[in-house]
């Protein structure tokens, strides 16, 4: 069931955080997402560039 699917990160922009992990279909080409999400380390909002 799981062999569909990858591990991805969302990484923080300001500090290359990974802050985020999600599951996404192979099928899906990773780095086009980017979302804005809160950073715990920066402790803000701020964009996150997805990342394997
Ligand atoms: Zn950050």
């Amino acid at each position: 069931m799981a062999k569909n699917k990858v591990i991805s990160h969302l990484m923080c922009v300001e500090c290359k955080d990974r802050n985020y992990t999600q599951k996404v279909g192979k099928a899906r080409s990773i780095g086009s997402l980017n979302v804005k999400k809160f950073c715990t380390k920066c402790k803000k909002h701020h964009m996150h560039k997805e990342t394997k």
